[in-house]
């Protein structure tokens, strides 16, 4: 069996530190242009090319998101962009645009993965692509792994697919409901999620009403289709999830890491696994219309709230003799309190017993975006995860 690709998401240089750390391959980033996350956190270009360095001197790639539909206007800005992007060498540009691809190979020597939002879906549009120079599709979220299997017999491409995170109620991202009700496109990064919104379904027959969420999506799993997927020839895996958190990252990546190499050594994975993907936030799961047409079961008509096990506390960005770790915090962390330490390794649990700030002075709390030190956590790596179990639903949109 050929080993795939794990490729993660990552909104920020924290968040690829992290997906690295957890064991992925490859990460896909993306900057303000044309990466349709206007609204999230996202690179520098400078911090781009950290990213990119960071991944070469690991062995593995970093690839950017230029996915948005470009209008003429748009243009402008993409050539400049597209120079200073040649210089910094990314491994891939994912694009969807036909006009951005074509003017990508006109400027830069940077491979081309061809977008899921350009919704290929089958062998001749593969071929197609393959004659204009890409390299690697990421096929559109609505093919079967039959239909997968069957493109791989009869085009030699890289084929890359989603296997984890948000699903939505568009054509393979195709949406322009956002544009109609609050004049964000979708296409060109403004989405404000308004498939997750409450609407309310009036009966004409009999005025009755019904408050629903009639296209929140469920989210996307596919631990168990892992072996499936290798033996179709995906070649790429890929996470969805630019905007959530690393701990986020951590946990998806750690299980489709498990999967894969469980796959190949033709052994049972963790059998926990399916249970720390739970306690992550998401809005239920199922397997994406991969194994079988999508049907009710696909929309949470219940609530557009994620429900989620654990709470993000803060990672560890450095850990040496004087400090013990030091830890930018992302919640309110007291001395005395019982969290979880999640590493590459496990997940473990921890009293904090002290707590200094970078000063060296003594903390009983700290509070969200501090930097603080527990001197004694010492045996854990960079980037490892502080969260706490909770019991919890977050409502998204009203
Ligand atoms: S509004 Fe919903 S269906 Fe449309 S692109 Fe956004 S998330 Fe997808």
């Amino acid at each position: 069996m050929m080993r795939p690709e794990l490729l993660a998401p990552a909104g920020n240089l924290e968040k690829l530190e992290t997906a690295f750390s957890f064991g992925a391959d490859a990460v896909y980033i993306g900057n303000w242009i044309f990466g349709l996350r206007k609204f999230a956190d996202n690179f520098t270009l400078r911090q781009m090319e950290m990213g990119i360095n960071l991944a070469n001197r690991l062995g593995k790639k970093v690839y950017v998101v230029l996915n948005g539909f470009a209008h003429d206007e748009d243009l402008e800005a993409l050539r400049p962009y597209l120079i200073e992007l040649n210089r910094i060498q990314p491994h891939g540009f994912i694009i969807s645009d036909a006009g951005v691809a074509s003017l990508s190979q006109e400027l830069t020597t940077v491979p081309l993965h061809v977008s899921t939002q350009a919704s290929v879906t089958n062998a001749y549009d593969c071929a197609m692509w393959k004659e204009l120079g890409a390299t690697r599709i990421v096929l559109a979220r609505e093919v079967t792994i039959d239909q997968i299997r069957e493109i791989k017999r009869q085009v030699d491409i890289e084929l890359e697919v989603f296997v984890h995170g948000s699903m939505c109620a568009s054509y393979s991202g195709k949406c322009v409901i956002s544009n109609y009700t609050a004049a964000r496109d979708s296409n060109r990064g403004g989405c404000i999620q308004s498939c997750r919104h409450t609407y309310e379904l009036i009966n004409e027959e009999n005025g009755e009403t019904e408050t629903t969420h009639i296209m929140n999506a469920k989210d996307l799993m596919t631990l168990n289709l892992v072996p499936d997927l290798i033996d179709a020839g995906v070649e790429s895996f890929k996470i969805e999830g630019r905007m959530k958190s690393p701990m986020y990252v951590a946990s998806v990546v750690t299980a489709y890491r498990d999967a894969i190499e469980s796959a190949l050594e033709n052994r049972s994975p963790d059998a926990n696994a399916e249970t720390e993907l739970e306690k992550i936030s998401n809005r239920g799961y199922f397997t994406g219309g991969l194994d079988d047409r999508p049907a009710g079961e696909s929309i949470n008509y219940a609530t557009n709230g994620h429900s989620a096990g654990v709470k993000y506390l803060g990672s560890i960005k450095s850990v040496n003799e004087q400090m013990g770790s030091v830890i930018l915090s992302r919640g309110i962390l007291s001395v005395g309190e019982e969290i979880e330490i999640q590493s590459p390794t496990g997940i473990y649990a921890y009293t904090i017993g002290e707590m200094r700030d970078m000063a060296g002075r003594s903390l009983e709390k700290c509070v969200p975006s501090q930097m603080i030190c527990l001197p004694d956590l010492r045996n854990v790596p960079e980037n490892t995860i502080l969260r706490k179990p909770i019991v919890e639903v977050v409502t998204e949109n009203a």
